[in-house]
C-alpha cells in the first residue's frame, strides 16, 4: 500500500501518464481556455455537439497543467464524451460540489467512477482550482456552443 497522499491517488497519476482525449476537436462548436496563474495551468477545451445539439459528440483538451489539472481534464472528457449535454452540466455541478464540500450539489444518480479520486483535493485549497479548471472550461464551452446553436436556429429565414 502506498502511504496514501490523498492528493496523488493512483488513478490521478494513471490519467496524468496516459491522458484520454488529448488534442483538439476538428471544427469545434466552441473552445474555452482555463488558466490558473497560481499553478501555471493553461488548458484549452474544444467540443462539438451533435446535429440535434443535445449530445457532446466530441470533446478534447490540450495545453499543460499540473498532474491534478491534466488528470482532471482527462477524466472530464472521458465521462462527458458521447453523453447528453444536460448530463455534462450535472457533472460540472457535482464535481464542484464534491471538491468544495457542498454535498447538496452532488447528484446521487451520477456514478463518479475515476472522478471520485479527485475528492482528495478538498483538503488542499490551492489544488481545488487545478481540479476544477477543466470542468469550468467545459461549462463555458458548452454554454457557448448551446447559445450558438440556438442563435442559428432563431435567425434562419
Ligand atoms: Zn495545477
Amino acid at each position: 500500500m502506498a502511504n496514501g497522499n490523498p492528493l496523488y491517488h493512483d488513478i490521478i497519476l494513471e490519467h496524468y501518464e496516459y491522458p484520454r482525449n488529448k488534442g483538439l476537436v476538428e471544427q469545434p462548436d466552441a473552445t474555452s481556455r482555463g488558466a490558473n496563474a497560481m499553478c501555471g495551468d493553461d488548458l484549452l477545451i474544444s467540443l462539438k455537439l451533435d446535429d440535434s445539439a443535445c449530445c457532446v459528440e466530441d470533446i478534447a483538451w490540450g495545453g499543460h497543467a499540473c498532474a491534478i489539472g491534466e488528470a482532471s481534464a482527462s477524466m472530464m472528457t472521458e465521462v462527458v464524451k458521447g453523453g447528453d449535454s444536460g448530463a455534462a452540466h450535472r457533472w460540472v455541478k457535482t464535481v464542484r460540489g464534491m471538491v468544495t464540500n457542498r454535498p447538496a450539489d452532488v447528484d446521487p444518480s451520477i456514478d463518479l467512477g475515476d472522478v471520485e479520486s479527485l475528492e482528495g483535493v478538498k483538503q488542499y485549497p490551492v489544488r481545488i482550482k487545478c481540479a476544477l479548471l477543466a470542468w469550468e472550461a467545459l461549462e463555458e464551452a458548452l454554454s457557448t456552443a448551446e447559445r450558438k446553436r440556438t442563435d442559428k436556429g432563431g435567425t434562419i429565414g
